[in-house]
């Protein structure tokens, strides 16, 4: 592919490149140049939560953009407050900081939670083992995969890593000197793990006892991602700060911090800031992304991913030598396989079905969470004819 060597010579080569050359998206499938039709099963990294041409997200942007495309936070703007208005109505916080990014919330919850626990005269952050939130200095600074980190020591100091998933661990961790805990309630690049229920009791717990705030990520799981707004609320519980970005803006960047009285006044004028944090092109497109989810999108996250929950673990039986677990909620879920499954994206992305692969060996599906059965039946399909080549492969070497 000519366009591959093009980039190679005009971009930092940090980005592996998938081998489709895509002219443009229709619903759930992306069309290539030479007129193939792909099933995205990873939509954008979850960010395609409509898929692709969703008609209201489309005429947001675009009246929007006859208004005004920036004005400045100098400014109070409409779609920020329409947006902000919803999430607070959705999640019952009482505060919203908007963001350009992901890894910017995480920035944004880190020094809230540092300016927070300096008025008790805390500034340890715990964070968990196997975790990702974003490629920034301080979201870098709460993980631990030599992968992300190698490299760009030294990190921010007083952050903590405890073991995910392990209770005792997080017992050992955090003390009264813990301003924060952040918390992915299920992994995403990290192999869609969700959060053992003991383990977020404990957390909890602990939270009582020591008087630490909890920030959850849900950059990844959020915006009924998992069937409900949030993935914590499967667990019962109520974090003090979240994190929310990739669908929020319906593909244009954008990003969300969301607190509770709690930590409501912590940041004051002047303390915080962001030139292009809540765009209002972004943020016009955020309203119509969840009034368009809330519109029969919900019920079928939890419909569809139930489905495709059942298809799978049918493939497991039958292919239980390569296919070992299926992991998460709703429309986030792992496939992790016995083996790396790089080879098995590349051959579902030659019978036009678009995957991911992370952690090695995790196949990661976050498909649009407008997606039908049929589309599952066709990823099924597809997935079943190449455990079966790979089986026949191995069989005959
Ligand atoms: C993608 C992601 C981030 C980073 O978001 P960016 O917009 O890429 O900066 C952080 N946390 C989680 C859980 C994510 O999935």
């Amino acid at each position: 592919m000519q366009v591959l060597e093009i980039e190679r010579d005009l971009l930092f080569q940090t980005y592996r490149r998938l081998r489709i050359y895509v002219k443009y998206g229709e619903g759930v499938y992306l069309v290539d140049f030479d007129g193939r039709r792909y099933l995205d099963m990873i939509a954008g990294i979850g960010v395609n939560a409509l898929g692709y041409g969703n008609d209201r997200v489309k005429r947001a942007i675009l009246d929007q953009v006859e208004k005004y495309i920036h004005l400045s936070n100098l400014f109070v703007q409409e779609p920020q407050l329409e947006l902000a208005d919803l999430l607070l109505k959705i999640s019952g916080y009482k505060k919203v900081f908007f963001t350009n990014s992901g890894t910017e919330a995480i920035e944004t919850a880190i020094k809230l939670t540092r300016k927070w626990g300096k008025k008790f005269g805390k500034n340890e952050i715990v964070a968990f083992s196997n975790s990702f939130h974003g490629r920034t200095m301080g979201a870098l600074s709460l993980m631990d995969k030599i992968k992300y980190r190698d490299g760009y020591e030294p990190f921010l100091p007083e952050i903590y890593i405890a073991k995910y998933n392990d209770v005792e661990d997080i017992e050992k961790k955090v003390n009264h000197r813990t301003a924060g805990v952040f918390l992915e309630f299920v992994q995403g690049e990290g192999g869609i793990i969700p959060a053992d229920e003991r383990f977020v009791q404990k957390i909890f717990e602990l939270r009582e006892k020591f008087n630490f705030l909890v920030v959850a990520d849900e950059i990844q799981s959020g915006l009924w991602r998992t069937g409900t707004f949030f993935a914590f609320e499967h667990y019962g519980v109520k974090p003090d700060v979240v994190a929310l970005a990739k669908p929020l803006g319906g593909g244009l960047p954008l990003g969300a911090v969301l607190g509770n009285e709690r930590v409501a006044d912590v940041f004051t004028l002047g303390t915080h800031g962001s030139t292009f944090g809540g765009n209002p092109v972004a943020c016009s497109a955020g309203c119509a992304v969840i009034k368009e989810i809330q519109n029969g999108i919900i019920d079928n996250v939890k419909e569809i991913g139930n489905y495709l929950r059942e298809r799978l673990l049918k493939l497991k039986d039958k292919h239980g030598e390569i296919v070992k677990n299926i992991r998460g909620i709703g429309l986030m879920i792992g496939v992790e396989l016995s083996t790396e499954c790089f080879n098995i994206v590349d051959r579902l992305i030659e019978k036009g079905v678009i995957v991911n692969c992370t952690s090695n060996n995790v196949i990661r599906l976050l498909p649009p969470l407008i997606i039908e059965k049929e589309h599952v039946d066709l990823f099924i399909e597809k997935f079943d004819e190449v455990l079966n080549e790979i089986k026949q492969q191995s069989l005959r070497s």
